[in-house]
């Protein structure tokens, strides 16, 4: 199967598939999201929820071509890893197949943004090789943001969270492949055509990725699932400061209703991009098939 794609200009969005999460994923990850209010919103089925309410999540990266650069926008779970949710747990998936399928080789990968370090957007940053991770685009930038950066460095982290900085974010600080982006208010373009806007409260220091000036946005974590347009403010469990969260969703949403940007859901099944419209006092999103 070929990776869907999106084409505006000479830019190119391919979503590289990782993984379908389990059903149990929805009402964990944004409890407020229940089936009751899910079912109420005809427009989520069948790409975005079944027929029971319940929500469809997905894990993937985005492959951008633009300007004679190939980018990765985040990096999944990853195989092979060890991991305390046991849906993320030593997966075996052909993401890299995939990704060669798309026409990508990991060499060829020039640039790697990451909208933030949580494990299931950092994972095929590296690989196995033997006892020790390598980075799986030996000839990439990758880059994240200063604040995010700083934030965790100062945190006080679980045990499982510091094993995942040890085998997907630290080998490739080491390999001297990581950039720390400062990110001003008005964003950052770390490549022609890829801009990083600030996006906090699921992480302090979260990005969304503007592609093409303005052609098209990657949402990151800052929008999980198509129901948070219906419904904003619909906070994830894992969201660092959740009021943050919701007025930053808020006001992203906002500015891209209407525009014609493509909006593009780092967590959202196929078929993943859409336009957002404004419907009274919240959103909605008029999907647009890759
Ligand atoms: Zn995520």
């Amino acid at each position: 199967m070929p990776a869907d794609s999106w084409t505006a200009g000479d830019l190119v969005i391919q979503r590289i598939d990782e993984t379908e999460l389990p059903p149990q994923t929805g009402p964990w990850l944004l409890p407020d999201a229940t089936p009751d209010l899910v079912s109420g919103e005809p427009s989520l089925r069948p790409g975005f929820a079944d027929d029971r309410g319940t929500l469809r999540l997905t894990t993937h990266s985005f492959a951008i071509t633009t300007g004679g650069l190939r980018v990765l926008v985040d990096t999944g779970i990853g195989n092979g890893k060890t991991r305390a949710n046991p849906a993320w747990h030593d997966l075996d998936t052909p993401y890299l197949s995939r990704l060669a399928a798309a026409g990508h080789s990991p060499e060829d990968i020039d640039l790697v943004v990451l909208t933030h370090l949580h494990t299931d957007h950092v994972g095929w940053n590296t690989r196995p090789d033997g006892a020790d991770w390598i980075p799986t685009f030996p000839n990439a930038r990758y880059v994240t943001s200063r604040a995010e950066w700083d934030h965790w460095a100062a945190a006080d982290m679980d045990e499982p969270r510091k094993a995942m900085f040890r085998d997907s974010v630290h080998p490739i600080r080491d390999a001297g492949l990581l950039d720390l982006a400062d990110v001003p208010p008005q964003g950052v373009e770390v490549a022609p055509g890829v801009r990083l806007l600030p996006t906090p409260g699921h992480t302090p220091g979260h990005v969304a990725v503007s592609l093409g000036d303005g052609a098209a946005l990657i949402t990151g974590d800052c929008v999980h699932h198509p129901v948070q347009l219906r419904r904003p403010d619909i906070t994830s469990c894992v969201d660092i400061d959740p009021r943050q969260a919701v007025e930053t969703r808020r006001r992203l949403l906002a500015s891209l209703a209407g525009t014609g940007t493509l909006l593009l859901g780092s967590h959202f099944p196929a078929p993943t991009g859409g336009l957002v419209e404004r419907d009274g006092e919240t959103f909605r999103l008029v999907p647009a098939a890759g």
